[in-house]
Order: structure tokens, then sequence, then C-alpha cells
């Protein structure tokens, strides 16, 4: 067996080229230009080689649950230019520390405190750290995510960092196999979006997985995490 074999790393281009198959035909279905939506291809738990047989295939954005695991990937991978991490998972806020300024994006800021020590801890890394705001726009009881009414307040309690820069929301719907379930509450985060200030000010909507992502692009993700249909089942 080869290395490449060793590692999957064909296995890993046949299927990112299929997930880019299946957004561009979702793009082109929603009338929105082609490469409108940047593809994160989610990577936790799968190992760094994985990520450089996608890397090897054009992809760029990676999303990470996991704060330490985020960190040694990014060693592991450090000789990757143009490499970004994104972290899509929940981040306390003692763990600000650790990713403020070293990653490209965070998708789930969802309290003010959250959002005032990110913004402390990027200002003292000489970082300006791009930020999602998460909603629990399901009303999940036990949910991460702030409740749509608490959206204004975290929003701006991010705008009054200025080492934070809000891009947008991000939304993880209830799980359901029935890819179709997930469509109202990527709506209800469009409709938030238009809610508090448009695409002028929240220009970004994380939304969409492997398998609901055509649902996701219909209602206007313009950032979709994609993991298993990359990288097959996880560990
Ligand atoms: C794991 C994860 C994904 C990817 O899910 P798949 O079903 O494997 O595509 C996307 N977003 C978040 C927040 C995740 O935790």
């Amino acid at each position: 067996m080869s290395d490449d074999e060793a590692s999957g790393a064909p296995d890993v281009a046949a299927r990112l080229e299929l997930v880019r198959g299946r957004l561009a035909a979702a793009e082109a279905s929603a009338g929105r230009p082609p490469g409108s939506v940047r593809l994160v291809a989610v990577s936790k738990r799968h190992p760094p080689e994985a990520m450089r047989a996608a890397y090897a295939a054009g992809q760029r954005d990676f999303g990470e649950n996991y704060v330490q695991e985020l960190l040694a990937k990014r060693e592991a991978l450090a000789d990757l230019p143009g490499l970004r991490l994104h972290l899509i998972g929940n981040l306390q806020s003692n763990k600000a520390k650790l990713v403020a300024g070293r990653v490209a994006l965070v998708h789930a800021v969802d309290d003010e405190h959250l959002a005032r020590e990110l913004g402390r801890r990027a200002a003292s890394a000489g970082a300006r750290q791009a930020v999602l705001v998460q909603v629990n726009v399901a009303g999940e009881a036990q949910k991460h995510g702030c409740a749509p009414s608490e959206l204004e307040a975290v929003l701006a309690a991010v705008e009054a960092e200025p080492s934070l820069w809000l891009r947008g929301l991000m939304v993880i719907p209830p799980l359901s196999d029935d890819p179709e379930a997930a469509r109202p509450f990527f709506a209800g985060l469009r409709s938030l979006r238009n809610l508090h200030g448009g695409a002028a000010r929240l220009p970004e909507l994380s939304m969409g997985m492997s398998h609901d992502l055509e649902a996701a692009v219909a209602e206007g993700a313009t950032m979709v995490r994609v993991g298993t249909a990359i990288f097959g089942e996880r560990a």
C-alpha cells in the first residue's frame, strides 16, 4: 500500500470532488453565483494526514470543534501556506486566550461575557479576531447558542470590542435524518439576520452540514460546514 492509500488520500480527494459538485448544483438551483458559498471541511477526529490530502486537492478552510485538537493540528500543519482553521465548536471563555488571533473565524460566540473575554485576549495578542454569533434558533434546551431575544445584546457586545470583527451568524439545527427538517431553522437564521441589520452588518451565514447543505444553500448559507461527506465517518 502506498502512503497515499494508507492515509486515505485518494478517498478524501474523491469525496471532496463530490461535495464540490453538490455545492455547485445547490448554488445553481438557488440562482446564486458559482463559488458564492465557502466550503469549510470539518476535520474533527480525523488525522492531520487527511487534512493534508484535502489541502492537496485545493481545500483551504477547515473546521474543528475542540480547542486542543485545533491547536495540535495548527502545529502539525504549520507548513501549509494559506490554511484557514475555523473553530466551529462551543468555546468556553477560559479557553478564549488559546484561540484569540490563532484562528480564521470563531463560529460560536454566544454570550456577552465570552465576547468581552475574546475581545480582551485578541487585543493582547495584537490581533483582530473574526467571529460569528451562534443562535439557538429552535430554542432547544441545553443547546449552545444565544436565544433570538438575546441576539442584539450579543451582537452589540461583539461590536463594542475593537479587536473583534463581527462577520455574521451561525446555527446548528436540531438533529434529524430528514434534510428538509432543518430548513425552517436555516430560514429562521436568515430572518434574524434581516431583523438585525441585514447583510451589511452580518454578511456571513454559517449553516448546513453533510446531509443538509442543499437546504442551507437554498436558504442563503454563505458557508457550509461539511465533515462526514468529505472525511468519512468519525471514529
Ligand atoms: C461535526 C460538525 C459539523 C459536520 O457535521 P457532518 O455531519 O459530519 O458534516 C458541522 N458543524 C458542527 C458545529 C459540527 O460540530
